[in-house]
């Protein structure tokens, strides 16, 4: 027994301290799926495993609840593994060492797990307890959130009997999330005929590095720079004012961040490039630290002679392409009309690879609503379209569209001022959450996600705020009490 497991509620505490002794890290869950499946046996409840892996137990309602709606409990059984340089943990094999550090529990050299053992810990809790009034209850523990939500992903349609779903996997005790965004990926391409370098130009390199990034749908509302964007203006201006040509752009690596860094390779007359070079470090060097120094700190951009390229973007696709990127948006494109500091669509200009005859543009689409990802996606497609390129989407997911008249909502920002004399902040997660793939499974129902207080979760230092999970706990169990009947 560890420390933590002497921690209030015991309950809880008790069940996340036998899930620490449990491996889970994503990919491999069959030592915490027969934990499960054989810890519901042993406590006589109704369990089983479906064809993807999730977990599903039943309860049914305490004497005198029975018509109240059917509630699901929801959290993901794996974990993230990661853990310190030194650390000689097998994510596979061991189990995770707690401790009790201040107000905070933490791993030794690991991930806690607490995201989301918290969840899976919880429902382990109200399931063995026969105490506790509640209606009837389904728990669903789903596999691989952290990767592929494999969980969600590949459970059946109207596998759920709940009409209420708590997920249980939001970070802050105080915040609910009530909606997140959907995504696609939008790729733009074109092929064209390199020419030749023009007699007499030499060539210069421009770099922009030392920018913030950062995630794509998360932080795309902080005005951080895209590197991307912010070197079409550069080359737009090497193009009208120096008679410069493009040879190669390389701008992003990940699609879902914000590119950090790009560079391009231009050719120009050689009576123009002190002035070009001179114009880029000086005067956009200075407008860009105007534009954005509050937030990028090491903003640097600099321009200088280099290698002459093997050939160059013809001079029509050339202006094409980079009236493309100029006009194509980027950055938050809507605000959530009802909850208007929240970015509800955006889109992040992530990739741009220009070189040896082929030009591949990348962005990434976010929405909470699946019609303004729509809109989104045109904006951007006819730009590249009239830029001549070819436009694909893939890899689309549901946005989970935050409803201002949630019932379970309402019923939950009552149950927190009265237990904590204080408002419950409402929250929309610019991002893909298992909330969105379990509503297009199952249409209809009202869902939320909260959870108690953990921080730097996915890193070695991830903590859980002991004090939040009393509190949290407390939340849960009230608001199963005050369900609406049907
Ligand atoms: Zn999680």
């Amino acid at each position: 027994m560890s420390a933590i497991s002497h921690l209030q509620p015991a309950a809880i505490w008790h069940n996340f301290d036998l899930l620490t002794q449990v491996p889970r890290p994503s990919g491999h869950l069959e030592k915490v799926q027969k934990f499960l499946l054989d810890w519901a046996a042993e406590k006589g409840i109704d369990a089983h495993m479906d064809e993807a892996g999730n977990v599903l137990m039943y309860k049914p309602a305490t004497p005198g609840y029975e018509d109240c709606k059917y509630v699901t409990l929801q959290g993901h059984m794996d974990m993230v593994p990661q853990k310190t340089p030194d650390s000689p943990h097998n994510f596979e094999t061991d189990p995770i060492v707690t401790r009790i550090d201040g107000e905070w529990v933490k791993a030794t050299g690991t991930t806690l797990g607490a995201d989301d053992g918290m969840a899976v810990a919880t429902i382990m809790a109200i399931f063995e307890d026969d105490s506790i009034p509640h209606g009837p209850l389904e728990g669903f523990i789903t596999t691989d959130e952290e990767t592929t939500m494999y969980g969600v992903n590949h459970m059946a349609d109207g596998e759920l009997k709940g009409e209420i779903l708590l997920n249980l996997d939001n970070e802050t005790h105080g915040e609910m999330v009530t909606g997140s965004a959907g995504g696609i990926n939008l790729t733009a391409e074109l092929e064209y005929k390199p020419v030749s370098v023009e007699e007499g130009d030499v060539a210069v390199k421009v770099v922009l590095t030392g920018l913030r990034g950062g995630h794509s749908g998360l932080e795309i509302n902080e005005g951080r720079a895209n590197a991307n964007k912010c070197m079409a203006r550069i080359v737009m201006d090497g193009i009208t004012n120096f008679e410069a040509r493009l040879a190669t752009w390389n701008g992003g690596n990940m699609r879902n961040a914000i590119p950090r860094h790009c560079e391009v390779v231009l050719t120009l007359p050689q009576e123009n490039v002190a002035e070009f070079c001179e114009t880029v470090n000086g005067e956009w060097a200075d407008t860009l630290r105007d534009e954005f120094g509050y937030i990028e700190h090491d903003l640097k951009l600099t321009a200088e002679a280099t290698d002459l390229p093997k050939d160059l973007v013809p001079e029509e696709i050339q202006d094409n392409l980079v009236n493309a990127v100029t006009a194509c948006h980027n950055g938050p494109l809507r605000f959530i009309p009802h909850l208007p500091s929240i970015v509800e669509t955006s889109a992040n200009l992530a990739i741009i690879e220009i070189a040896d005859g082929k030009a591949f543009f990348k962005d990434l689409v976010r929405s909470s609503s699946d019609s303004m990802r729509q809109l989104c996606c045109d904006t951007i497609e006819s730009a590249f379209v009239m830029a001549g390129m070819k436009v694909e989407f893939d890899g689309a997911y549901p946005a989970w569209q935050p409803s201002p008249e949630s019932p379970i909502v309402e019923l939950m920002k009552q149950v927190y001022r009265e237990l904590f004399n204080e408002e419950n902040k409402v929250n929309v997660c610019h991002a893909g959450l298992e909330c969105s793939v379990i509503l297009s499974h199952c249409p209809g129902m009202d869902v939320v996600s909260f959870g108690p207080t953990l921080r730097s979760p996915h890193t070695p230092d991830e903590r859980l705020l002991i004090d939040s999970v009393g509190k949290y706990y407390d939340f849960v169990l009230e608001t199963l009490k005050r369900i609406p009947r049907k």
